[in-house]
């Protein structure tokens, strides 16, 4: 299971440029992540910077968590494992404890690694009392022993990143061992725009076109609702097209139309 979810450095086809606006998060990841595995030699001394072992990104859905943590792994030239947190806790693969165990030895052999740990409140949430499931309980029990387990020499090479959309609902001692808490929150109309810059980069755009005002029109999108709304206003002009074909025109262009700022705002 883990071996499918692994993806060595730089192909998970994301890098930090493809992660638009966030820039105050990319700064603290890089401080944080990419220059501890990239020049562990001055970070080695002290105990001041000795990097963290965990690392949370917490924030509404769709604001890019799981971009952010592809893209950093390809920075810091670390390989990138993903797990979620129910695909650990499903009863369909069996031992959660074994499997728990066996991605951290896989891990250390892997190193240097992130574990990317998304919905970490459903794997690591707060102890859910009488009715909590056993086998629940003892994977997080498994899981935290095997965290704090990582020889000092593995720690500076595997990072747990966890992300989760209900910080609330972490365990206490999920939150210490996750010191680095990072907010990723929605954009602003200048961030918006600075996402919607690289999503259209690649795309033909109307020369009347302007970013501004899509960016001052989509108010409370997240990343991930300008992907998808992107998407659709890029499915257009090649609709219109093909409605023409079907219509029979005679002089149907071949040329598909650049997007406007009405292919977004209908
Ligand atoms: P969730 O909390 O729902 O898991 P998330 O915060 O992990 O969401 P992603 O899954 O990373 O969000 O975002 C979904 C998609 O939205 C990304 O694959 C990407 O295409 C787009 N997206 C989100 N944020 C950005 C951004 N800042 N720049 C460019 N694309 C973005």
């Amino acid at each position: 299971n883990f071996l499918s979810a692994v993806v060595p450095p730089g192909e998970t086809g994301v890098r930090f440029a493809d992660v638009g606006a966030l820039e105050d998060v990319k700064k603290a990841l890089n401080e944080l992540v990419i220059l501890p595995m990239k020049r562990p030699g001055l970070f080695s001394r002290g105990n001041l910077l000795r990097p963290s072992k965990g690392i949370l990104l917490f924030g509404p859905p769709g604001t890019g968590k799981t971009l952010l943590g592809k893209a950093l792994a390809a920075e810091a030239g670390a390989n990138f494992i993903s797990i979620t947190g129910s695909t650990l806790t499903s009863k369909w693969f069996g031992d959660a404890e074994k499997l728990t165990k066996a991605l951290f030895s896989f891990a250390s052999k892997l190193a240097p690694v992130i574990i990317f740990v998304d919905e970490v409140d459903s794997l690591l949430g707060a102890r859910g009392g009488a009715f909590e499931h056993e086998a629940t309980r003892r994977m997080r029990n498994e899981f935290m022993a095997a965290w704090d387990g990582l020889r000092s020499k593995d720690s500076e090479r595997i990072l747990i990143l966890g992300a989760t959309n209900r910080p609330f609902d972490l365990d206490d001692a999920v939150v210490r061992r996750l010191p680095r808490r990072i907010y990723v929150d929605l954009p602003d109309a200048e961030n918006r725009m600075k996402i919607l810059k690289v999503l259209l980069a690649q795309e033909n755009l109307d020369t009347e076109f302007q970013y501004e005002k899509l960016a001052n029109a989509t108010e409370g999108y997240s990343g991930s609702d300008l992907k998808n709304l992107c998407i659709a206003a890029a499915y257009r002009p090649v609709q219109e097209l093909l409605e023409e074909e079907d219509k029979g025109s005679q002089n149907v262009s071949q040329a598909i139309r650049g997007l406007n700022l009405d292919d977004f705002i209908q």
